[in-house]
């Protein structure tokens, strides 16, 4: 491995963005230190859903779905141990505008993209056999499949499709549903692969529980202050990573940049439906109009029955006033109170108790067995970056306002890669790093294990308070022969 002894960077934060980036330099030799306030890595937002063509976002361009593809395939290429191999269903509620023929040309679309990405690269055949991308169910089908027995590991789209034939109310949806091969992610698991990951790589120095709490120019470099026990300490770097999250404007206001972005506060809730353990689900997607009471519905499966609800109304997932906006003042946008308490200390019960029943309530329109479910735990939650004024962007990585320094600012975690290539490509231009460097590495998995990284994924979650079932996956590699 190439050491550069020379450069330093310092890293702010933590999550999936610093966290890899971290991996990645370190994999080539670069010396980094990585700066995470928490007492341990990725403890941000959620991510549950591989947004493996955008297929959730009705509203977005087609240039962002087909981003968001290419983006998902690098992703879960670099972390394939977080994946969970179970499809995605789509449906279009009765009472909805929208038609499931209109998503049709954005979905052929993707097929013709994800061959692409196999002829440029076998390795890049991670989501299946590209015309088995996304597979249509009319009505008749669904009626046949609903007098199957379930199967308990299914291995095909129709065993898949059975609890869902059995359960949705048929006179609730539009036909066909649409199965698509968009995975569920775990964070639990990200975040103990990329700690077990870390610590074996000597050239990143982990500092957590520190807080980075000022930055300056010193010259050609930048002169870092932080707080670790009660202490301050200080550093000088040649680069600045700011992947500080929702965060991220306190350390622009620092470095004193141009900026525009906001910040939304959302959470999706977690419950448990005992009855319905017999099988696997697939994840399904109730399509709707964002911010309205018929808002989109997800359903995202866990082990032992657990289910994350996301309903994209002000009741459930939204938030009056969660979604702000920086101002000429500081590029920090101010979050209220009641949103920061959520995030540094704790939920009322009742708004839990309220809001997961409510969620519970939104998908039981369409699931009417679901209203048996019952809360399953704290919800996830957590506020999301989004630069620029256009709070529906879903594809963003970095931009670079200032010399040696790097403000990500990803909105979907699968664009972490091409942003740390970004970052690459940025140290080349500054001459920090001769330009034939070795680039990504997919082999630093080999080190991981999984009887070392299971456990330490289930404690992380009980550590914080989860149930230890949502560290885990349904399954673990991708079934062939559908
Ligand atoms: C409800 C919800 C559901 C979501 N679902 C999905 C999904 O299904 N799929 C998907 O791809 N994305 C999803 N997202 C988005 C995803 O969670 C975020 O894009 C991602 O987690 C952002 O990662 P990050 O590393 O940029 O930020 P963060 O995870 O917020 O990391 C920033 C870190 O910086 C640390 N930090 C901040 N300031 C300092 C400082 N001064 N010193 C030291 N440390 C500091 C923080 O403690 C934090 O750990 C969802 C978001 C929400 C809110």
């Amino acid at each position: 491995m190439t050491q550069n002894k020379e450069m330093k960077v310092a890293i702010i934060g933590g999550g999936v963005a610093g966290s890899t980036t971290a991996l990645y330099l370190g994999q080539m030799g670069i010396a980094c230190t990585l700066f995470e306030q928490e007492k341990s890595l990725v403890t941000g937002p959620p991510f549950c859903h591989l947004h493996a063509g955008g297929n959730l976002y009705r509203e977005i361009s087609d240039a962002q779905c087909v981003t968001l593809l290419k983006q998902s395939i690098d992703f879960l290429r670099y972390y394939p141990f977080i994946v969970d191999y179970r499809p995605t269903v789509i449906a279009i509620p009765t009472e909805d505008k929208g038609e499931p023929a209109d998503l049709l040309p954005r979905l052929k679309l993707l097929v013709e993209e994800y061959k692409a990405h196999i002829a440029k690269d076998p390795a890049n055949e991670v989501l299946g056999k590209p015309n088995d991308y996304y597979r249509i169910y009319e009505r008749e089908a669904l009626e046949s499949l609903k007098e199957k027995q379930i199967v308990p590991q299914p291995e095909t789209f129709d065993e898949w499709m059975i609890p869902v034939a059995k359960q949705i109310d048929f006179e609730k949806v539009k036909f066909p549903l649409i199965l698509v091969q968009e995975y569920g992610l775990n964070l639990f698991r990200l975040a103990a692969g990329v700690s077990l990951a870390l610590e074996q790589i000597g050239c990143v120095d982990l500092k957590l529980e520190t807080k980075v709490t000022d930055v300056k120019h010193q010259g050609e470099q930048w002169h870092v202050t932080f707080e670790q026990n009660g202490q301050s300490g200080s550093g000088i770097f040649d680069y600045l990573v700011n992947a500080a999250g929702f965060r991220t404007g306190r350390i622009d206001d620092m470095v004193g940049v141009p900026c525009q972005s906001m910040v939304e506060f959302k959470a999706a809730y977690v419950s448990k439906w005992e009855s319905c353990c017999e099988g696997l689900w697939p994840e399904v997607i109730f399509h709707g109009e964002r911010g309205t009471p018929r808002g989109m519905g997800q359903f995202t499966p866990y082990p032992e029955g657990y289910f994350q609800l996301h309903g994209m109304t002000k009741e459930i997932t939204l938030y009056e006033d969660g979604l702000v906006a920086n101002t000429k003042i500081s590029c920090q946008p101010q979050l209220k109170p009641e949103f920061i308490e959520k995030i540094e200390s704790a939920w009322r019960t009742e708004e839990v108790e309220e809001r997961t029943r409510n969620a519970i309530k939104h998908l039981a329109k369409y699931i009417p067995h679901f209203c048996e479910a019952k809360v399953g735990s704290k919800p996830l939650f957590g506020a999301q970056q989004i630069p620029g004024s256009d709070p529906t962007l879903r594809v963003a990585e970095v931009s670079f306002p200032d010399r040696c320094y790097a403000r990500c600012e990803i909105v979907k975690v699968s664009s972490v890669l091409d942003m740390v290539d970004a970052i690459l490509r940025d140290l080349h231009k500054k001459g920090l790093l001769p330009a034939a460097q070795k680039q990504r590495n997919y082999a630093y998995m080999d080190t991981l294990d999984e009887a070392t990284l299971s456990p330490l994924a289930e404690k992380i979650a009980t550590q914080r308070a989860y149930p230890s079932a949502l560290a885990r996956r349904s399954v673990t590699r991708q079934v062939e022969n559908r």
